[in-house]
């Protein structure tokens, strides 16, 4: 084979400006493995990317997504400890791998730092050229559909929980959207931590699976008011840590619900990222606000082990044709997903 199929976007726009494309199949460069992929997850990210955001400019064109798994197909020269054959998940943050960041383990923080399918080349492709460093083992138990879907999420909410809010056992945190790809994983990784985990979701087939991921509680947020059945749930103390990325719709919230010393944690902004925060709030309250981006290399291969032993799973909603890139974007807008979703090659 000499050609391969891949998703670009060569503008920003509707549904149709996902294109399928032909391009010869990439060598792999020094350092470099090439993966057979078997299938592509897909994240909130790719609907940015082919919206565009205002003020930001991505380098079109661009092959689409930042997750995926498939099988190694070709090494590059120098690289060690792969072999053709091997089926690999890949990571979806490139980094140099020599600057002070990296080389603390903080390879998030790289001045050279990209994400597939944001910033260079994606995995929405029938061939994907990485760095070495960016694959890793496929968790056993897991399909090939199943692995392609948690690395960016799960990275993601183990950064913003463990690295950023040090959440402990015993606090409570206030997951919002917790069927939806980071939402989903912020809820088994703080139960694993032995948190109390309070929830939201829409609707009640909603609730009853982010109940099943291991929330304590979940509260419907078409039907209850969310800082108020906070407030009664926790004895009208609050939580101690509240986990963002819904933004605009529900910063106040946010907010509202944290107690005293209370830390807040933000990764998105899918309902707008102009909020209005009061700063005698911030004060009187001692309360810490903190962004995150991605999440450490290292981490994600101690992430990809507890999906090994069992403690996380993945929460699929279904796989459709990569043809069919167009309905996957909708899905995920219209918020219709009860999980992620996946394109198959
Ligand atoms: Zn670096």
């Amino acid at each position: 084979m000499t050609t391969m199929r891949c998703v670009v976007v060569r503008e920003h726009g509707g549904f149709d400006k996902l294109r399928l494309e032909e391009r010869p199949v990439p060598t792999p460069l020094p350092g470099q493995v090439r993966v057979r992929m078997q299938a592509v997850g897909l994240n909130h990210l790719d609907t940015w990317v082919r919206r565009g955001v205002p003020g930001h400019t991505f380098p079109l064109p661009l092959v689409t997504s930042s997750d995926g798994c498939g099988v190694v197909d070709a090494l590059g020269a120098g690289v060690t400890g792969l072999a053709a054959g091997d089926p690999v998940v890949v990571l979806p943050g490139v980094s140099c791998g020599a600057c002070e960041a990296c080389q603390q383990g903080q390879d998030n923080l790289c001045r050279s730092y990209h994400i597939l399918g944001e910033s260079c080349d994606g995995t929405a492709a029938e061939f994907v050229c990485v760095p070495a460093a960016n694959v890793a083992p496929k968790p056993r138990a897991l399909s090939a559909q199943e692995a392609a879907s948690i690395c960016l999420v799960f990275q993601t909410a183990w950064h913003m929980l463990v690295r950023r809010v040090e959440l402990h056992a015993g606090e409570t945190v206030l997951v919002h959207a917790g069927l939806s790809g980071v939402g989903s994983a912020a809820v088994q990784i703080a139960n694993v931590l032995g948190a109390q985990v309070i929830a939201t979701a829409g609707g009640a087939e909603k609730c009853a699976k982010v109940k099943a991921l291991g929330a304590h509680h979940v509260i419907d947020h078409r039907t209850q008011d969310v800082a108020a059945t906070v407030r009664a749930l926790t004895g009208k103390a609050g939580v101690q840590v509240v986990f963002e990325h819904v933004g605009a719709q529900t910063f106040d919230t946010s907010l509202k619900v944290l107690q005293r010393g209370g830390r807040l944690v933000t990764c998105g902004a899918t309902t707008g990222g102009n909020v209005s925060l009061s700063l005698h709030a911030v004060f009187f309250k001692s309360l810490s606000i903190l962004g995150s981006t991605m999440g450490q290399k290292g981490d994600l291969r101690q992430i990809l082990r507890l999906f090994d032993q069992g403690r996380f799973r993945p929460v699929l909603d279904r796989a459709l044709p990569l043809a069919q890139v167009g309905d996957a974007h909708r899905l995920l807008e219209e918020r219709q997903a009860l999980g992620k979703l996946v394109l198959t090659l």
